[in-house]
């Protein structure tokens, strides 16, 4: 049964395997998407090869038909942050770089991860933009500790996306409108993670709590802009964005990486 601390989903040991099983079909997904994902591929394929690999294993995309999405991807092109809608008309190109969200329901169990995606051979700076961004999701993940407070991840992205940037000569945007969330028997639960701030605030973090930690930062400006289709959001300066996501269970062990790919 669930249990509740501070609005936050409590899960038992059982409820994080279930969770770890939904975790492998989008891991399996995003597997196949990056296999596609070349210069000539459609993001519109790129989405069938995502819903194929997810409805096999028994699973549900979990975007589609979230407030009306209309596919099984987000597919964020070059200065698309987040929530692009995958098209057959949108052609992937040498040199693009492509962030994938996806999402799979097992059993009730959500799993939510993203990738950036080097389209063929792209420039040294998206390089080390994509580069950077994971490993700012990385810093926050080693943060998802029982013990610890909300925003040590938030400190933990923010402080590595920094230093990444000193050591790439860079100044990347860190965008703070979208962040990263609770997840379980839902995709976007409380509570809500700021990818920066000071450390040491927001509630406590329990044995049995799942939190998806999905920095975003861009090679320019950290502000949005949402386009007419009332999902894609990109940068308001037109420079190009990266967006890794893991969702992590808290154990006894540690933090548990539940959309790895199966080692
Ligand atoms: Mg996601
Ligand atoms: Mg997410």
């Amino acid at each position: 049964m669930l249990r509740r601390g501070k609005g936050i989903e409590l899960k038992s040991r059982g409820e994080i395997e279930a969770m770890r099983a939904a975790g492998l079909v989008v891991a399996r997904a995003l597997a196949a998407v990056t296999e596609h994902a070349k210069p000539g591929a459609s993001t519109g394929e790129l989405d069938a090869v995502a819903e194929q690999v997810i409805r096999d294993a028994g699973a549900v995309p979990s975007f589609k038909g979230y407030h009306g999405f209309p596919a099984s991807i987000c597919a964020s092109l070059n200065e698309k942050v987040v929530h692009g809608i995958p098209s057959r008309t949108e052609v992937l190109a040498e040199g693009d770089l492509l962030s994938v969200d996806c999402g799979a329901i097992l059993e009730g169990w959500h799993g939510d991860s993203a990738v950036t995606l080097a389209i063929g051979e792209v420039s040294a700076k998206d390089r080390a933009l994509s580069a950077a961004t994971e490993a700012s999701m990385w810093a926050g993940i080693e943060q998802v500790r029982a013990g610890n407070r909300l925003t040590d991840i938030s400190h933990a992205v923010e402080t590595a996306a920094r230093s990444a940037a000193q050591a790439d000569g860079a100044e990347y945007g860190i965008i703070a409108e979208y962040g990263g969330h609770g997840i379980g028997t839902q995709m976007h639960m409380e509570p809500f993670l700021p990818n920066l701030g000071k450390p040491g605030k927001g509630p406590r973090l329990r044995v049995g709590m799942a939190i998806a930690v999905e920095p975003m930062l861009t090679l320019g400006s950290a502000e949005t802009e949402e386009l007419d289709d009332a999902w894609t959001v990109v940068t308001e300066d037109g420079s190009r964005a990266a967006h890794w996501e893991h969702t992590v269970a808290i154990t006894e062990d540690g933090p548990w990486v539940l959309t790895a790919a199966e080692d």
